[in-house]
């Protein structure tokens, strides 16, 4: 049996590990399994750059593909201090996984510089996002592979690849990344689609669970990108948020909060615990949201917030989340035992990628869309899969928590496809 240099890293290793139980659903062999297990290409390169002082510094850098069956490889690049080779191969098998149950024509993708870009100046960062990106020149482009932002990338890192990449091509290759600025054929409503989708899905799911989204309460924990945006879509669309978090703590009214008036405040003051108005609570303790009586909870903060020493205290009927991995595995089993639809990450914060194949998509065809446009495609093709999922959980997973069935129907969609093309 092959054995890789990544394969000893505990976050490839827990990858492999989800793969095996949606592998055990839908009774997969161990030949499959193995071929899934391990990228179709991994490619390690060394970037050199000339510091501000006059010194050379030398870095690390990763790209995984991890499979194609679906169509070019998609997924961001980080810059982070910690990245590995292993980290960077699992988290581009996670975005197969994410891609095929988003119902995108992508496969799986993920890069990575070991870098911490606070050290650097604006010039250092640009001098390495140019050469980490000639150095994987080979390897992207708008039909092999496409790039995206991920933790401390943005869009100006996207404009330097997307220049650096051009150049070297000899034309002005628009879709080989996503979430450009504006100005170079990215979409404004790029900023609100992972918080919108995370609302779509908690309003399709509330439609199925509850009887609609209307005059349901809702809890946001943590109040940025993600939590921001879910709340206002949410609110927007009749539900009643009670309660919003973040790192200093929450405001709770059962009244309602005015959504429009808790982002001024977080914007000007930093935290929403500065808020008042209406019957507001506030609490510095921010873990305490979780456990309020309420029809639906988003955690859109970080992960492991939902473990088995609290789970017992959460009355949601709906957890939709907008972070990753926020519910820890023992949790989610004693979730769905209670009865409780925990819609999973990898199906509910998929808005950002479905935006990003959107903007693909139009950027290959040469036009623009407009933020409504965008948004309205966003809206039909996410709630047309999120149907599609949750049908098919129900009629052939529901003995399990909703996320095993999103994995166990990933992986098939992948697998369909890797035997279509007579890979297996
Ligand atoms: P962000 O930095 O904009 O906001 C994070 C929020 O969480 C802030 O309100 C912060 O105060 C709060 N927070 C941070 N640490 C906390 C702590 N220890 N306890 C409680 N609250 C805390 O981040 P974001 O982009 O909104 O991402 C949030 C989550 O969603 C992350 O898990 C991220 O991986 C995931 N996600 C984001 C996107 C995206 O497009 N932004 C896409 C997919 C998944």
């Amino acid at each position: 049996m092959y054995s890789a240099p990544y394969e000893n890293d505990p976050v490839y290793q827990m990858a492999v590990k989800q793969l095996r139980e949606a592998a055990s659903i839908l009774g997969l062999s161990e030949d499959v399994v193995e071929a899934l297990s391990h990228p179709e290409k991994l490619v390690q390169v060394k970037i050199t750059i000339r510091r501000d002082n006059g010194k050379i510094a030398t870095f690390i850098g990763w790209r995984s593909q991890h499979n194609s069956a679906l169509g070019p490889y998609k997924g961001g690049i980080r810059y982070t201090p910690n990245a590995t080779a292993g980290e960077t191969v699992a988290l581009s098998m996670w975005m197969t996984w994410k891609n095929a149950l988003a119902g995108l024509p992508y496969g799986g993708g993920k890069g990575a510089v070991r870098v911490n870009p606070k050290e650097l100046s604006q010039r250092e960062l640009e001098e390495l996002s140019r050469k980490y990106f000639a150095a994987i020149a080979k390897e992207v482009g708008p039909d092999i592979d496409v790039p995206a932002p991920d933790v401390y990338t943005n869009p100006q890192i996207m404009a330097w690849y997307y220049d650096e990449y051009s150049k070297i091509v000899g034309y002005s290759a628009w879709g080989v990344v996503t979430a450009k600025p504006v100005e170079l054929g990215g979409l404004q409503a790029r900023v609100i689609s992972t918080g919108y989708g995370v609302a779509l899905t908690a309003r399709e799911a509330a439609r199925k669970a509850l009887g609609g989204i209307e005059g349901k309460t809702v809890a946001v924990h943590g109040f940025g990108n993600v939590g921001m945006y879910a709340a206002k879509y949410l609110a927007k669309w009749g539900a009643i948020v009670v309660a919003i978090s973040d790192s200093k703590g929450y405001i709770y009214d059962p009244k309602g909060l005015n959504i429009d008036e808790v982002i001024k405040v977080k914007e000007q003051t930093d935290s929403v615990v500065n808020y008042r108005g209406g019957d507001v609570k506030v609490s510095n303790n921010h873990m305490e949201l979780l456990e309020l009586p309420v029809d639906i909870l988003v955690p859109a903060a970080i992960e492991n917030v939902i473990t088995q020493d609290n789970v017992s205290r959460v009355k949601a009927k709906i957890i939709a989340e907008g972070a990753n991995g926020p519910t820890t595995p023992e949790a989610d089993k004693i979730l769905h035992n209670k009865g409780v639809i925990v819609i999973p990450d990898i199906l509910a914060n998929a808005g950002g990628v479905t935006m990003s194949w959107i903007e693909w998509a139009h950027n290959r065809m040469g036009c623009y869309l407009t933020d409504d446009e965008a948004i309205a495609r966003l809206d039909e093709i996410m709630t047309r899969n999120f149907h599609k999922v949750f049908d098919e959980w129900q009629k052939k997973y529901s003995t399990y928590p909703m996320r095993m069935a999103a994995y166990a129907i990933a992986v098939d969609r992948v697998v369909k496809a890797m035997k279509l093309r007579g890979w297996i």
